[in-house]
């Protein structure tokens, strides 16, 4: 028994994370439930080989591992999870730990922390897809601070870095690495959507060819918006189809799909009154464009929109601070959800912290990240628009977002995680809102009461009991 780390789970990120945990240096045993891709991956690992001890049993996976044992799951999140705890825990000694590496809802998280009885667990957000896992994901960490320091060595050795720094971090108690996980998911959508609104002016709006998106994106690479995301954007709108020498983008049906970590994120968002419009909008915008029946049918029916824009209504510029503006405000919202959340599940979350284990290795990666992480260092319970450095590039940008949402209202072009982007914005800018009128409502039909703002006494109106 001397690997010193167990994994079970030989799909696409658990077989790239197992050969990044071997390239590192460490021993590790590893086996899958279909024992014919243990061999396949046995027998691909080449150099590597000589630090991975494959097995075709669990019996044979625990022996494998040294005391106290660490074995990483990765598998699908869910019931194969309990699944293979409930497998795991006969065969386990007091002290040994199991790490759920997988996408698990924080929910099931906190349920297992609070279910291991003398085991540890950890449940552990792991983010940069499979080039990630293999060569260096952003890992998030959670459950007893403790347990974290058993394996930290192993997970900074082999997370990505930004100059020289591990993006590998324990987050706090139980669901707290799981949750921080979901909301970088939640933002990774709404980013995507925003990207996805802006590809659809210049495309449907403006006429570009997607050799000529590609070109703006690669411009706009090199600047703010400079980003992971950014940057395949650019390679995917510049790919050709090798079979009909079509642009890719062209051939590539219109409905996405989704694991439901946005939908989670979104959820968890409402019932702790933390609005994260922008991913809203990202999940409906998902949801609605696999209607694809619907939605042709919708197109003949009201062919009035335009979408083409006239000559000189909009330029490019105005779409990059559309997007810089979005973005800071979809961020402004991510980090207002785990602030919420942190205070209701007295997690203590490290802000910036987050920020700084998002600048590498993950799906989001970008420079702003790094602008975001001092911003939140200098104060973490501000709304990141209020931050100065973000509140200068939002003085300059809202007006390009602006001007990206009316003109796409009014020719027909959908853009709703800019738009309701652009809605928060002014929302959180608008020092008198409209909700006297609701108040006087809620009063009219349910004597709910108001506060006045002249402190006077008279907490209902003249309208008697009514509704
Ligand atoms: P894959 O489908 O590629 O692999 C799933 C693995 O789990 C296989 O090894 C499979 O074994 C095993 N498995 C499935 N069901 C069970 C079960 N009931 N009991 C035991 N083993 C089972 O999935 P991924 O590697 O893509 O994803 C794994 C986890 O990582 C998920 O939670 C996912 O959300 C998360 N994740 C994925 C990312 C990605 O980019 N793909 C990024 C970040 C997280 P078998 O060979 O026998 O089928």
């Amino acid at each position: 028994s001397t690997a010193e780390i167990g994994l079970i789970g030989l799909g696409t990120m658990g077989a790239a994370l197992a050969l990044n945990i071997a390239e590192k240096g460490f021993d590790i045993a590893v086996w899958n439930r279909t024992g014919s891709v243990t061999k396949e991956f046995a027998a691909g690992a080449g150099d590597l080989a000589d630090k991975i001890t494959a097995t075709d049993s669990l019996e044979d996976l625990v022996n494998a591992i040294a005391k106290p044992r660490s074995i990483i799951l990765m598998v699908p999140a869910g019931k194969p999870v309990d699944d293979q705890i409930a497998a795991l825990r006969p065969l386990l000694d007091k002290g040994d730990m199991i790490i759920d590496a997988g996408n698990a809802n924080f929910h099931d998280t906190n349920r297992r922390d609070a279910d291991t009885g003398d085991l540890a667990f950890l449940g552990m957000g792991v983010s940069g897809g499979e080039d990630g896992a293999r060569h260096g994901p952003s890992i998030m960490g959670g459950g007893p601070k403790s347990a974290w320091d058993r394996v930290s060595h192993i997970m900074e050795a082999i997370s990505a870095k930004h100059e020289g720094i591990p993006c590998a971090t324990w987050m706090g108690e139980a669901g707290a690495g799981h949750f921080v996980k979901a909301v970088h998911n939640g933002i990774e959508y709404a980013d995507m959507q925003m990207i996805a609104e802006v590809y659809g002016v210049m495309r449907d709006g403006m006429g570009k060819t997607p050799a000529e998106i590609a070109a703006v994106f690669d411009r706009w690479n090199e600047g703010p918006l400079q980003s992971y995301l950014t940057e395949i954007s650019a390679k995917v709108s510049a790919a050709v189809d090798p079979a009909t020498g079509t642009p890719m983008l062209d051939v590539i049906l219109d409905a996405a799909g989704q694991k439901g970590t946005g939908r989670w994120t979104v959820i968890e968002a409402q019932h702790l009154a933390a609005p994260v419009p922008a991913m809203e909008a990202a999940v409906m915008a998902r949801n609605l464009s696999s209607r694809v029946a619907e939605r042709a049918a919708g197109e003949a029916l009201f062919s009035a929109a335009p979408r083409m824009l006239p000559e000189g209504v909009m330029n490019i510029d105005e779409l990059e601070n559309a997007l810089i503006a979005g973005k800071i405000v979809c961020y402004a919202q991510g980090f207002g959800l785990i602030s919420a959340a942190s205070d209701e599940f007295g997690w203590k979350l490290p802000l910036p912290e987050i920020a700084k284990v998002w600048r590498a290795g993950c799906i989001i990666r970008s420079t702003m990240l790094n602008d975001m992480a001092e911003a939140l260092a200098e104060d973490g319970s501000r709304n990141l628009m209020h931050a100065p450095y973000f509140a200068e590039l939002l003085k300059d940008s809202h007006w390009g977002l602006r001007a990206t949402v009316a003109e796409a209202a009014r020719y027909g072009l959908p853009a709703p995680a800019l738009a309701s982007g652009l809605a928060y914005f002014d929302m959180m800018r608008t020092g008198r809102s409209t909700a006297n009128m609701i108040q006087a409502q809620r009063d009219f039909f349910g004597a709910h009461g108001f506060d006045r703002i002249d402190g006077h006494d008279g907490h209902h109106g003249p309208w008697g009991s009514h509704g």
